[in-house]
């Protein structure tokens, strides 16, 4: 059994990318299907439990404005943010009333697998949900799947590294003291990241990172895969829980299934490890597990090729655009596969960067742009890209262009 449906933009990957584009062409009034393999929306803000938003903000000012930071004072005002730390839950829920009240034609529980295309365009999308197939036709089309699903399957240009950045899956823990866990970290500098919060203060969002004594002491023994570098938790909203990225799984293809089963179990036992190493630090001796993440969180796999590629140069110096269409300040942050082949710069504070539209236009394909996760980008340059506020400008303004090149009837480049 098949369906044929006729719209005029389709966006596949309802991450927080995908989201935002979608939103932002159906409130332009097109008529918009967005296309998601799991059966809610938010990809790696929901499903990966990835929290807080990455740093967004120059001197006290938000880079990114528009439907992000709609949907942030939407969160905020169900209590599921406090600073820049969000509830996943919240986050999905609200996601999801604003791309109905925005009238996006939602289908969940459906994976892209086949793309028909001519020479230049895009024609139709081939996705299967449960037993049905659908097809779906429209005039324009946006990757926003996070791995380029879309622009590979058109046989667009992407590039891959050989070596990805590691994987992570986050784990959340409640029923934690929050205030004698900082007094710990407070009392026992040198065993932290110098970052580290060190007075507590339950209106605001705490980091912390490091643990290194329990960490070695627990490998040591055997007790602990050696992959593990620190303990990493930033609190939620919800009084007593944070959330926890610091299970490292190496070695990992994000693009290949058996890949993401062996690393989702590997990063269950890692958890496991870890949550009885907490039950020794003080502030988390009554702590339970609360939940883990439902998928494992990718960092890299492909990237587009677009008619403009950022790249390590563009982030470090600031580079400003004539067409730019997003503004970002997060440096270039690689996981990678050994300690010594990390990454993690910061731009000058106050300094910020900016992106052009030709990043979001595909190669080869007229009616195709891809935003988020997989955006044009060298692997440098997407270690900066691939945040959360980013992700979501960049996504927001490619459902943009796509609207408007429909309700102009020019071609995306032409917008
Ligand atoms: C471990 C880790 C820690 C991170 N920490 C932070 C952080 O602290 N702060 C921050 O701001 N960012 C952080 N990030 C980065 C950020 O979370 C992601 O890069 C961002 O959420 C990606 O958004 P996206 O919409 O591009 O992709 P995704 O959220 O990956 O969404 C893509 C969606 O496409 C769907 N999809 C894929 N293939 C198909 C298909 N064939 N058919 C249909 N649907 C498909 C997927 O199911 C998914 O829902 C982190 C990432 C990781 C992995």
């Amino acid at each position: 059994m098949s369906t044929l449906i006729k719209t005029d933009i389709a966006i596949v990957g309802a991450g927080i990318a995908g989201i935002c584009s979608a939103v932002s062409a159906a409130r332009e009034g097109c008529k918009v299907v967005l296309i998601e393999s799991f059966s809610y929306v938010g990809g790696l803000a929901t499903g990966g439990m990835v929290s807080p938003f990455m740093k967004h903000e120059v001197r006290g000012k938000s880079l990114v404005e528009g439907i992000f930071k709609e949907l942030k004072d939407r969160i905020r005002a169900d209590g599921g943010l406090i600073d820049n730390g969000f509830s996943a839950d919240v986050f999905r829920d609200t996601a999801t009333i604003m791309l109905s009240e925005a009238g996006v034609d939602l289908y969940l529980n459906s994976k892209l697998i086949e793309v028909e295309r001519d020479t230049t365009k895009i024609k139709e999308l081939t996705v299967i949900k449960e037993n049905v197939t659908i097809k779906i036709q429209a005039e324009q089309f946006i990757d926003t799947s996070g791995d380029a699903v879309l622009a590979f399957l058109s046989d667009a240009p992407y590039e891959i590294s050989d070596e990805q950045q590691a994987m992570t899956l986050f784990f959340k823990m409640k029923n934690i003291d929050l205030k004698n866990a900082i007094d710990y970290v407070k009392n026992n500098p040198d065993d932290f990241f110098p970052w580290s919060t060190k007075a507590y203060d339950p209106a605001h969002i705490a980091s912390v990172a490091g643990y290194y004594s329990f960490i070695k002491k627990a490998q040591a023994q055997g007790s602990l895969s050696d992959a593990v570098q620190y303990i990493f938790f930033s609190t939620l909203p919800e009084p007593g829980t944070a959330s926890f990225n610091c299970v490292n799984l190496l070695g990992f293809d994000g693009t290949k299934a058996k890949d993401l089963e062996d690393a989702y179990l590997e990063g269950r036992t890692q958890i496991a490890d870890i949550v009885k190493i907490l039950k020794n630090i003080p502030g988390f001796v009554k702590a339970r597990l609360a939940k883990i993440a439902d998928r494992v969180g990718v960092r890299e796999t492909r990237r587009v090729i677009g008619d403009y590629v950022m790249t390590a140069d563009d982030i470090r110096q600031g580079r400003k655009f004539k067409d730019a269409i997003a503004k970002a300040c997060y440096g270039i942050d690689i996981h990678g596969q050994k300690e010594d082949e990390s990454i993690m710069e910061e731009l000058p504070e106050g300094e910020y960067y900016e992106i052009p539209k030709q990043t979001l236009f595909v190669k080869s394909v007229l009616n195709l742009q891809a935003a988020g996760r997989c955006i044009s980008s060298t692997r440098e340059g997407q270690a900066a890209l691939r945040i959360m506020p980013t992700c979501a400008a960049t996504g927001e303004a490619a459902g943009k262009i796509a609207a408007k090149a429909i309700n102009t009837n020019k071609t995306i480049r032409e917008v």
